[in-house]
């Protein structure tokens, strides 16, 4: 069967996943939620889809009696994101949500238990995890190849423009380059390590405190520990452009991806040379992918569920405190 997908936030990210699912085999978009009428008519025409399938931010409830609509997928701003998916479960429909899939654990925590109450499935965005040069990574380092893992290193980071967007809006990011960018990088430790960390230590440093105000956060470096003795030191931040790199190493070899999270083509080598696999547009396969696990009950090799987007909520719950607090905060994930 063809998971059947309305896409709620018809913006620059709604677009691309937009044209992307246009080559999808096993996913379909068939609807729109948005708050603009002319981008709801444009889109309409570009993808064929039917008045019938077409809601506005008010009315999107009553998606609960369309048959015609399976899952919804919320690409608006992150603080957004909550109240959408608890609208959808209450509708009935599976929940796709874009990264972060809230602004907080508890919000993404509530999330999950909508979810799981009204018996839907909620996934979350993670392109990354069904991107070939990645997937190989991980196949070596569950194979041994690399030894013993000992240290993962993710700079992730671009330079942000107009200070008026909604990712320089507290309200609507839920805080600043980490919300967008190091998430990335605080996902991409955990699936290239393979453990859940244990602790995490983290300095915030601003350059600009009139563009990145109070809870907006420019640049922040965090520290990971995991019960292997492994350790990630990573940096987040909106003030560097082409800061997109992945760097793992076990006490055999490594394994280096640069860029690593960016759409790609995504680049890597290990001590055993250059990376192969060949490039695939990243929503595409996720979309596929997504609805294997939706309608068929397929497994992602890393996880895309909810769960796993509150485990990186709670990371970085636990940065942004100890970038007030200092010190070292255990995690609990
Ligand atoms: P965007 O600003 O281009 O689009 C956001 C859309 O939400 C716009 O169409 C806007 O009209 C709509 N919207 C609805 N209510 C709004 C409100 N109250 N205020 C502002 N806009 C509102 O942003 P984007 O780049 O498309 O990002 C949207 C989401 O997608 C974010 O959560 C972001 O983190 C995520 N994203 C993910 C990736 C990825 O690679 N997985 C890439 C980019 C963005």
């Amino acid at each position: 069967p063809v998971l059947r997908v309305a896409i709620m936030g018809l913006g620059s990210y709604g677009t691309r996943v937009a044209e992307a699912m246009q080559t999808c085999k096993r996913a379909k978009l068939v609807g729109v939620i948005s708050g603009t009428p002319a981008k709801i008519k444009d889109w309409q025409s570009k993808y064929n889809i039917p008045e019938k399938n077409c809601y506005n931010y008010e009315n999107y409830d009553s998606v609960k009696d369309n048959p015609d609509i399976d899952a919804i997928y919320v690409i608006t701003p992150n603080g957004l994101h909550h109240q959408a998916v608890l609208r959808i479960a209450a509708a009935g429909k599976h929940a796709i949500c874009e990264k972060p899939m809230a602004i907080n654990a508890q919000e993404g925590q509530e999330m999950v238990d909508a979810c799981n109450k009204a018996n839907v499935k909620l996934l979350v965005g993670y392109r990354m995890h069904f991107e070939p040069n990645t997937l190989e990574i991980i196949r070596m380092r569950n194979e041994g190849e690399l030894g013993k893992i000992m240290f993962f290193q993710g700079l992730s980071g671009f330079k942000i423009g107009d200070p008026t967007q909604w990712r320089l809006d507290k309200e609507l990011a839920g805080g600043g380059a980490m919300m967008d960018i190091g998430i990335y990088s605080i996902n991409g430790a955990r699936y290239m390590v393979g453990e859940e960390p244990i602790w995490v230590t983290a300095q915030e440093t601003k350059t600009d405190p009139i563009k990145f105000k109070e809870g907006v956060d420019e640049t922040i470096q965090f520290q990971l520990g995991f019960p292997s003795g492994a350790v990630a030191s990573c940096l987040s931040t909106y003030s560097m452009n082409h800061l997109d790199r992945f760097f793992l190493n076990g006490d055999k070899g490594f394994a280096e991806l640069q860029p690593s999270t960016g759409y790609g083509p995504i680049k890597g080598r290990t001590h055993k040379g250059e990376l192969m696999k060949p490039h695939i547009t990243h929503q595409t396969v996720q979309m596929d992918q997504m609805a294997g696990i939706i309608s068929a009950g397929e497994k992602a090799v890393v996880p895309v569920d909810g769960a796993e987007g509150v485990k990186d909520l709670k990371i970085i719950d636990a940065i942004y405190e100890v970038c007030k607090t200092g010190g070292k905060k255990k995690l609990d994930l």
